[in-house]
């Protein structure tokens, strides 16, 4: 299965791709995850992304889209692209990209939220920097707080979560992801959920949602 999920920071797209990679049988590729560990690691790509990331805003297309043409050539089997393509640009390489490689998306799946929303759950985000799940201390808080309910891990806030980096990527989101919905919508892959629902139910009307559009292709 080759996904995209696409939608606004702090709507979801992370949890619901860690818990729907198994079912789909594809490797979750989070582009910010990747930036992350090449920023921990102290790589050239991580220097280079530092700044852009702190500030909340993008990363230029050229090295993304590197980074993920590096990322399909070691791919077997499918994909959920977490938090890519985030750009006009990068959607039309990534299309390059895949139609070079015979292997067309299945669906692209929007996470509808609205904005104060998302902003209280980013400045209310915390992250076991292992695994990269994350808790919110509002809807969904680990039992015990600060503490990674699975590997009882430390769970640390982003810096880019600090509310002024919010404001900055919700702006960024607008302006320069949300076209990418017309832009899919008009391939007819685009399918939406509700993203405010709860994880549960957000999985089940995704899965129901990819399914329906799979078949109807079928
Ligand atoms: P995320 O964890 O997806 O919110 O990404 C964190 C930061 O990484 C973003 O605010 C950007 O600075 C950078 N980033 C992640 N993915 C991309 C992308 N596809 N294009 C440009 N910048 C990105």
């Amino acid at each position: 299965m080759r996904l995209i999920f696409l939608g606004p920071p702090g709507a979801g797209k992370g949890t619901q791709a860690q818990i729907l990679r198994e079912r789909f049988g594809a490797k979750q590729i989070s582009t910010g995850d990747i930036l992350r560990e090449n920023r921990s690691n102290g790589t050239e790509l991580g220097k280079l992304a530092e700044n852009y990331m702190r500030g909340g805003v993008l990363v230029p297309d050229e090295v993304i889209v590197k980074m993920i043409e590096a990322e399909l050539q070691q791919l077997q089997g499918g994909f959920i692209m977490d938090g890519f393509p985030r750009t006009v640009a990068q959607a039309q390489a990534f299309d390059a990209l895949l139609h070079a490689q015979q292997t067309p998306l299945d669906a692209v799946v929007l996470f509808n939220a609205d904005r104060d929303t998302l902003f209280t759950r980013l400045t209310a985000r915390w992250t076991n920097p292992r695994t990269g799940r994350s808790y919110n201390t509002v809807t969904n808080p680990p039992r015990v707080p600060g503490i990674d309910d699975e590997d009882g891990s430390p769970l640390v806030q982003r810096e880019d979560d600090k509310p002024e980096t919010v404001r900055k990527r919700l702006d960024v989101y607008e302006r320069q992801t949300a076209p990418l919905v017309e832009y899919y919508r008009a391939s007819g892959k685009l399918v939406e959920v509700d993203a405010l629902a709860c994880v549960d139910d957000v999985t089940r009307e995704l899965i129901r949602k990819v399914d329906a559009l799979v078949h109807t292709a079928r």
